[in-house]
C-alpha cells in the first residue's frame, strides 16, 4: 500500500521513510495496548519478550478474543513461516523469536511452514534443488533458536503435499481469483502456482482445528507488510467453519544502510547482516552502517546522537541489548553524548560475533531431529 507520505509497504516491497501510525490506520489493524501486553506479561509470567516490550510488534488484529479464549482455557498455537530463496538475516529471526518465546512461555504448540514451491513459482532465477536447500538450511537456523522438537510441527510445501492438499482443495474452492490478483497484483504473465499457493499458505491456520475436529485458535505473529496474506485467509476463515487467525504485526527492521527494512537484493547485500556471514563481513558491514550520530566528535559529545535513525540502534533494539537495563542505557548513553558511534559499533559487534558463533553450534544440533518435525501425511482421523 502507498500512502501520501510517499513510503510503499507491500508483502513484496518495503520503500520509503515509513509512518508506522499513518499506516495502521491505512491497514485498519488495532493498536496493541498496554492493557493487552499487561495481560500476556501476567500470562507469560511476568515479564514480557522485548520484541513486545520495547514496540517493535505494535499493531494485532483480534488478539483480545484470543487472550480471552486462552485466559478461559481454550489454547491456541502460534503459525509462521519462510520462503526459502537465500541465507536468513537477523531481522528474519524477529517473528520466529517472538513464536519461541510464546511456545515456551505460554506452553503452545508451533506450526511452521516452508514455502519452497512458492519460492520456485515466484523467483525464476531459482531452481528447485535450490529452493530445498534453502528451505533445509533456514529451517535449520529457525529451530536453533530454540523451539521445543516435541511441540514443533513443519509444512515443508513440497514434502508435506499430501498433509496439506485434502485441506487445500477445500480452502482453494473458497477463494476467488480476483481476491488473489488484487493481493499480488497478478499478471496475465503470472504463473498460475501463485495462484494457488495462497490456498497451500492458508492451510496451516486450519489445520490443528481440521485435525482435532473442533476449532482451534492460531495467532500469526509477522511483519505488517506481510498483513495483506493473511487478510485472505481471515476472510474465509468462517465459511469453512474454522476461527479467523488473530495477527501480531511488527515494524520493519531497518536496513544497515539506513533503508527501511532489511531486505535485500544481490546489489545490496551490505543492508542486512546474514547468519552466515564470516566475522570479517560483519565487522565491515557494522562499521559501515548508518546511524544517527554527528559530523565530529565534538558536536556528538555536546548535543548528542539520534537513535532513532539509527541502523545500529535498531539491532540493539531488536534482539542484541539482553535486558531492559541494558537497552535503557544505550539509548541514553547515544542521546547524551556520552557515547561515541565508533565505541558502540564495537560493543554491538562482541555481541553479534558471539551470537553467531553460538547460533552456529546450536544449528548443528537440531539437525539430529529436523526432520522428525516434517507433517508428511494428513491427520488420521480425517476424511482426507
Ligand atoms: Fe547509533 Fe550507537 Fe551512534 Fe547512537 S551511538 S547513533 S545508537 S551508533
Amino acid at each position: 500500500m502507498a500512502g501520501p507520505e510517499e513510503f510503499v509497504v507491500t508483502p513484496y516491497e518495503v520503500r520509503g521513510r515509513v509512518d508506522y501510525d499513518r499506516l495502521r490506520e491505512l491497514f485498519g489493524t488495532q493498536e496493541l495496548t498496554a492493557a493487552l501486553l499487561s495481560r500476556i506479561r501476567r500470562l507469560a509470567g511476568g515479564e514480557l519478550h522485548p520484541l513486545l516490550e520495547r514496540g517493535i510488534y505494535y499493531t494485532h488484529r483480534d488478539l483480545g478474543t484470543l487472550l480471552d479464549a486462552f485466559e478461559a482455557g481454550r489454547p491456541f498455537f502460534v503459525y509462521s513461516g519462510r520462503g526459502p530463496s537465500g541465507p536468513l538475516h537477523t531481522s528474519h529471526l524477529a517473528q520466529f523469536e517472538l513464536c519461541r518465546w510464546l511456545q515456551a512461555r505460554l506452553r503452545v504448540p508451533m506450526y511452521i511452514q516452508i514455502t519452497d514451491d512458492e519460492k520456485f513459482w515466484s523467483r525464476s532465477g531459482l531452481t528447485r534443488e535450490e529452493t530445498i536447500r534453502w528451505g533445509y538450511e533456514n529451517l535449520y537456523d529457525i529451530l536453533a533458536l530454540g523451539f521445543d522438537p516435541k511441540t514443533t510441527r513443519v509444512f515443508f510445501d513440497s514434502r508435506s503435499i499430501s498433509a496439506l492438499y485434502p485441506l487445500a482443495i477445500r480452502v482453494a474452492r473458497k477463494i476467488p481469483y480476483s481476491s488473489v490478483k488484487a493481493v499480488f497484483g497478478l499478471e496475465p504473465s503470472t504463473n498460475i502456482g501463485w495462484i494457488f499457493y495462497t490456498a497451500l499458505q492458508t492451510v496451516p491456520c486450519f489445520w490443528p482445528s481440521w485435525a482435532e475436529g473442533t476449532t482451534v485458535p492460531c495467532l500469526i505473529p509477522c511483519g505488517i507488510d506481510q498483513d495483506p496474506h493473511f487478510r485472505l485467509t481471515r476472510d474465509i476463515a468462517e465459511g469453512l467453519g474454522y476461527p479467523k487467525p488473530a495477527l501480531l504485526h511488527s515494524r520493519m527492521v531497518p536496513g544497515l544502510l539506513g533503508e527501511a527494512a532489511m531486505s535485500t537484493t544481490g546489489a545490496t547485500p551490505d543492508n542486512a547482516l546474514f547468519l552466515d556471514d564470516p566475522p570479517k563481513v560483519v565487522e565491515r558491514k557494522v562499521r559501515n552502517a548508518f546511524t544517527g550520530g554527528r559530523a565530529t566528535v565534538e558536536e556528538q559529545r555536546r548535543l548528542g546522537a539520534t537513535p532513532e535513525v539509527c541502523s545500529v540502534w535498531a539491532l540493539w533494539r531488536s534482539r542484541f541489548a539482553e535486558s531492559e537495563e541494558t537497552f535503557q542505557r544505550i539509548t541514553a548513553d547515544c542521546r547524551s553524548g556520552k557515547m561515541l558511534c565508533g565505541e558502540c559499533k564495537g560493543l554491538l559487534l562482541e555481541r553479534v560475533h558471539r551470537f553467531l558463533r553460538e547460533h552456529a553450534e546450536a544449528r548443528e544440533k537440531v539437525k539430529a531431529w529436523a526432520e522428525s518435525t516434517i507433517v508428511t501425511a494428513p491427520p488420521s482421523n480425517v476424511e482426507s
